[in-house]
C-alpha cells in the first residue's frame, strides 16, 4: 500500500464484491476497519470471515441517511466510499437508490471525512465514458453519456458524485480523490448479475452452454480484484485528487475467454451463439498511463491466474 499506514478506515459498500477485498487488504496491513453495508446488492457471508478478525467492524445501514452517519462510532483517517448498486441487473431493479447513495451518500461520506479530517476515495466507474467515442479512454475524455438513457441511473450518479467531490476539495480543502474503475473480476462475483465472468463460470461448472453474445469476437480488459484493490490503495496512499483509472490487463475475446473457462474447468459444455445486446461495446480498454506514471501502479495478474483463483472460489461455492 505503498508503505501507507492509516489507523481506521471506513468503506461504505465494504460488503460488496470491490470493497469486501478492500477491506480485507486493509486488515492484512494493520488497518481497523469499519465496513457501513445496507446490504442493497451485498451480502454478510462476503465479510463472515472478516467478522472473525479482531479490526473489523459490519455496521448494517443506508450511507444515505444521516442518522446512519451520527451513529457511527469512531474517527476515521480514511473513508473509502464503494457503496452503490454497480451491475446493470442491479442499478436497473435499484434506479432512485443509485441516483440517492451517488448523490446523498456521496455527500454524507464527504462531510465525514471532512469532520475527521480523513483522505476519501470516491469509486468512480468508465461508465462516467458512456458509449465513449474515443479509444482507450484517459481521464481527460469528458464522455458521451445521453442522460436519459437506459444507463444513465448508474452513469449520471457517479458523475454527480464526481462533481461533488470536485466541489467539496473547491470548497473546504477536503483531502478527495476519485478513481475510475474499469470492469473489474474476481471471487465474490454474483452469478446472475449479467457479467461475462461468473455467467460462463457458472454455465461451465453447471455442464450448460457458455453463451456467448454475437460471434464473440468483441474483447474485454479486465482487471482482477486484487490489482484492483492495490490501484485503489495506491491512490489513497498518495497525495493526487484523480480522476485516476484503474483497470485493463490483457485484453481478451468474449469466445477465448469462454474458451478458457470450459478448458480451466475441465467442463464438457459447449459453445453456444446468442444475440448481442445492443448497447454491448465492441471494446473497452482503459488508457492507465496516469495511473502508472503517478502512482507506479499496473496490474500484475494475468488471465490464466485470476481465473484459475475465480474458479476455485466458485467450485467450492458449489460444493459447499
Ligand atoms: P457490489 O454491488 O458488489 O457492492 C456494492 C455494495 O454497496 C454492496 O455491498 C451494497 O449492499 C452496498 N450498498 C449499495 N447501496 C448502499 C447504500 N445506500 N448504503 C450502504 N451500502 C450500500 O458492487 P461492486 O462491484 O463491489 O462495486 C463496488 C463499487 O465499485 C461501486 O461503487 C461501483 O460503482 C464501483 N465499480 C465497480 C466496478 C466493477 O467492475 N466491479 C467497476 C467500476 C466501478
Amino acid at each position: 500500500m505503498g508503505g501507507h499506514a492509516w489507523r481506521r478506515a471506513l468503506v461504505t459498500g465494504g460488503a460488496g464484491f470491490v470493497g469486501s477485498h478492500l477491506c480485507a487488504r486493509l486488515l492484512d496491513a494493520g488497518t481497523d476497519v469499519v465496513c457501513l453495508d445496507n446490504l442493497a446488492t451485498g451480502s454478510r457471508a462476503n465479510v463472515a470471515e472478516l467478522e472473525q478478525r479482531p479490526g473489523f467492524r459490519f455496521v448494517r445501514g443506508d450511507a444515505t441517511d444521516p442518522a446512519v452517519w451520527r451513529a457511527l462510532p469512531g474517527r476515521y483517517d480514511l473513508v473509502l466510499h464503494f457503496a452503490c448498486p454497480a451491475s446493470p441487473a442491479d442499478y436497473l431493479r435499484l434506479p432512485l437508490e443509485t441516483l440517492d447513495v451517488g448523490s446523498t451518500g456521496t455527500r454524507l461520506a464527504l462531510e465525514r471525512a471532512r469532520a475527521d479530517g480523513a483522505r476519501f476515495v470516491l469509486a468512480s466507474t468508465s461508465e462516467v465514458y458512456g458509449d465513449p467515442l474515443q479509444h482507450p479512454q484517459c481521464e481527460g475524455y469528458w464522455g458521451n453519456v445521453n442522460p436519459v438513457g437506459p444507463r444513465s441511473v448508474y452513469d449520471e450518479s457517479k458523475r454527480f458524485a464526481e462533481a461533488l467531490v470536485t466541489a467539496h476539495r473547491g470548497v473546504h480543502g477536503t483531502d478527495t480523490a476519485i478513481v475510475r474503475i474499469f470492469n473489474t473480476y474476481g471471487p465474490r462475483m454474483r452469478t446472475g448479475d449479467g457479467r461475462a465472468v461468473p455467467t460462463f463460470i457458472a454455465q461451465a461448472l453447471d455442464g450448460m452452454p457458455l453463451t456467448v453474445a454475437g460471434d464473440g469476437g468483441q474483447t474485454r480488459s479486465l482487471c482482477y480484484v486484487d490489482d484492483t484493490v492495490e490501484g485503489v490503495l495506491a491512490l489513497a496512499g498518495s497525495a493526487e485528487a484523480g480522476p485516476v483509472n484503474i483497470g485493463g490487463g490483457d485484453e481478451i475475446t468474449m469466445l477465448e475467454l469462454a474458451r478458457r473457462i470450459v478448458e480451466l474447468t475441465g467442463s464438457a459444455s459447449r459453445i453456444r451463439f446468442v444475440d448481442r445486446p445492443v448497447d454491448d461495446p465492441g471494446r473497452r480498454r482503459p488508457d492507465t498511463r496516469l495511473a502508472r506514471e503517478r502512482l507506479g501502479w499496473q496490474p500484475r495478474v494475468g488471465w490464466s491466474e485470476g481465473l484459475e483463483r475465480t474458479i476455485g472460489w466458485f467450485s467450492r461455492l458449489v460444493a459447499a
